[in-house]
């Protein structure tokens, strides 16, 4: 059991905020946090390969049924093209978290969409 270093409240291991009064006390041993990418994985696209930007900057590229690991030490922005197709949903992530970013394409409204999720 974790103890706050702030207020001394019992914390559940692995937590990054203290529950009772929000001191941030854990994350990752480097501090940093996390922007994890999965690439698409539906068959029927060809290439499908993701890049990925944050604030506009290339992070990197995600081919298909891959995934990919970013350390995020900024707030930013991120933002996908696949291929030349830009993706629309732009996603604000925030550092000290661990952001999960999905990737699919809708094939009845022909655009990708994004479903994120975040871990403290
Ligand atoms: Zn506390």
């Amino acid at each position: 059991m974790a103890f706050c270093s702030k207020c001394g409240k019992a914390m559940s291991p692995g937590a990054v905020f203290c529950p009772g009064c929000g001191t941030k006390v854990g994350g990752s041993s480097s501090g940093e946090s996390k922007l994890i990418v999965y690439g698409l994985t539906q068959k029927f696209l060809a290439g499908g390969t993701l890049k990925i930007y944050a604030d506009g900057i290339l992070l990197g590229e995600v081919k298909k049924n891959e995934k990919a690991e970013y350390p995020i030490t900024n707030d930013c922005v991120i933002t996908a093209k696949c291929g030349i197709n830009p993706i629309k949903e732009k996603t604000q992530i925030k550092s000290g978290i661990t952001t999960v970013i999905k990737y699919e394409y809708e094939r009845v409204s022909s655009s990708f969409i994004a479903h994120v999720s975040e871990y403290v």
